[in-house]
């Protein structure tokens, strides 16, 4: 060996040392292992654990045979296996501590030999609220540069709730039946409780708090305590039409938060694929969602989980959520609408795979392929000469002996070449995996008839979100939108826009309708009208 490079290990050494005499306690670390099985890791482990003892006397390994009744009361059941100070923690190793895995390998050490997660303030926060146990399981691999940080979310949330929460680090090369059994074919990937809770590695925020709703998350929203918050403009919903009011509300100065009692996004949160968004050609509703929240981000503050339960105008107005109050300015309703649901067999199971709610969006899917229309007023023959005119062969069934819509769009359908079944009902909706066909019943005769469809659209109606409009008096339209001028209601400094306040139901225009309504609160607020 070179003295350079002999000169560059020892440095390596002394850094190490000293780092690992931060260490407070001793660590009991047990290795199992089983002859025969998994040689090179087992041989590996061993050397990875003595290297570490040699640079600290804190390390007091105990070597153990799978056969051996302490594997047993551990259950542990995989060769090699290193575990952790077996009396204070549940963490447990499947594989060595090999290439980029040493780098977990020392945190651990340093984690459990000080005792501290050394999470920061608002992971340690999301930490904080998990209440029920996880067992954890974080996929990785030696020559995975990203493992480690995974890795190493999972170890700090062991060492902050060592009650709470149990590890597994599984090496995919050492244990390729754990890997096919959970298809962790990439790493790293992290399960809780067998959920599938992250794939690849995440900030440690964005880890507790995948690990606390049980789902992967993408963007991080800081949370409050605030009993009460001052504010220009409080937006209700945290759809489209909201985040897209907030940004351009924020952007012309005035002080802006977004309330969303759900899933940020809204709708679009639900859409599978959203393909007519200009500048995306093909976007997944919940990729949109994530970008739309980010940048929302850089200007307001969104509190999600937040209900509005009530509304008291005045000045300022008071907004009561589930969790504080809001005093502001000016409120928006961006509350947004949902598609009413036919409540048939199939319709929830094949929704986005063959079941849609809007031509609009799914239609061009349907090019040159047969589906049928559910509906007989104004959206559904729109609707099928829509489908119609990008090519799809639509037929409408309608319950009634006749259409609701006006006359003059349902004289373009004999024009149009759409056929209408009068008195009929979908009864079911079949397939394997996508829509394959339909069952009808003739309201006149009972019978039922299967029909072969590649897919079923419904227009039947939408439900808005008016609740809170409904609460304030605020009038509605015949179809049951909030009424507005210029997005102003009949209360000065309460606005509305987006599907709560109907017209077409869209992204494009719930964006249009929330930037057009933020830029008309910030006039009111310059120039209040009710006061000239
Ligand atoms: C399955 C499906 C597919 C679609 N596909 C497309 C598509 O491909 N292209 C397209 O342009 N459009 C599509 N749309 C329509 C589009 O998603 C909507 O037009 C759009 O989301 C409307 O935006 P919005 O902000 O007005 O309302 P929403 O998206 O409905 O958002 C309203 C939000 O307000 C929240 N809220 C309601 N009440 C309260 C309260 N009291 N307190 C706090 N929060 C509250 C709700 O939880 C919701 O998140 C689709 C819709 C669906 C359902």
């Amino acid at each position: 060996m070179e003295l350079a490079q002999e000169e560059e290990i020892r440095r390596i050494q002394l850094e190490l040392e000293h780092m690992l005499s931060q260490i407070e306690r001793e660590i009991p670390i047990y290795l199992f292992t089983k002859p025969g099985v998994n040689d090179v890791f087992s041989e590996a482990a061993r050397q990875g654990i003595r290297f570490f003892r040699q640079l600290t006397d804190r390390v007091k390994l105990r070597e153990f045979d799978l056969a051996h009744e302490t594997a047993g009361q551990l259950g542990v059941a995989h060769s090699p296996t290193i575990v952790f100070d077996p009396d204070n923690y549940n963490i447990r190793w499947l594989g060595a501590p090999m290439g980029e895995e040493a780098k977990i390998f020392l945190e651990a050490l340093m984690r459990i030999g000080t005792q501290s997660s050394g999470l920061n303030e608002q992971a340690a926060a999301v930490l904080e609220r998990i209440e029920a146990p996880r067992n954890v399981k974080v996929f990785v691999s030696p020559s995975c540069p990203y493992c480690p940080q995974q890795a190493l979310n999972a170890l700090k949330a062991v060492v902050g709730k060592p009650d709470l929460i149990s590890l597994e680090i599984i090496d995919i090369q050492a244990n390729p039946d754990l890997a096919d059994q959970y298809s962790a074919h990439s790493v790293p990937q992290a399960f809780s409780d067998d959920i599938l809770i992250a794939m690849g590695a995440q900030t440690e925020e964005l880890f507790m708090a995948s690990l606390d709703k049980l789902e992967q998350q993408t963007v991080f929203i800081p949370e409050t305590d605030a009993e009460e918050v001052t504010t220009d403009l409080v937006i209700i919903g945290g759809g489209p039409a909201g985040l897209s009011a907030g940004i351009y509300a924020s952007r012309s100065g005035l002080d802006t938060v977004v309330l969303e009692k759900g899933v940020l996004g809204g709708q679009v949160a639900l859409t599978p694929l959203v393909e007519n968004y200009p500048g995306m050609k093909q976007v997944g509703g919940k990729t949109l969602v994530d970008i739309m929240v980010t940048h929302a981000l850089e200007y307001v503050n969104i509190f999600p989980g937040e209900e509005v339960i009530d509304i008291q105008p005045g000045e300022p107005t008071l907004v009561q959520t589930s969790r504080r109050k809001f005093y502001t300015k000016s409120v928006l309703l961006t509350t947004g609408a949902s598609h009413r649901h036919l409540g048939v067999p199939g319709e929830n199971r094949y929704s986005g795979r063959g079941v849609s709610y809007c031509a609009t969006c799914d239609g061009p899917l349907f090019k040159d392929r047969k589906v049928l229309m559910v509906g007989g007023g104004n959206s559904a023959v729109t609707e099928a000469l829509h489908l119609k005119n990008m090519g799809v062969d639509v037929t409408i069934i309608h319950r009634r002996d006749q259409l609701k819509a006006q006359k003059f769009l349902a004289d373009k359908l004999p024009e149009n070449g759409i056929d209408i079944m009068f008195n009929h009902r979908v009864v079911s909706i079949e397939g394997n995996g996508i829509v394959e066909k339909a069952v009808l019943e003739d309201l006149v005769s009972g019978q039922t008839t299967e029909i072969e469809v590649n897919g079923v659209f419904m227009a039947i109606g939408y439900e808005p979100a008016t609740g809170l409009a409904g609460k304030l008096g605020l009038e509605l339209t015949d179809d049951g939108y909030i009424k507005h001028d210029n997005y102003r209601t009949k209360i000065p400094g309460i606005y509305v826009a987006g599907d709560v306040a109907g017209g077409y139901k869209q992204i494009v225009t719930a964006t249009g309708q929330g930037s057009e309504a933020a830029m008309t609160i910030f006039e009111d607020i310059i120039n209040p009208y009710w006061k000239n």
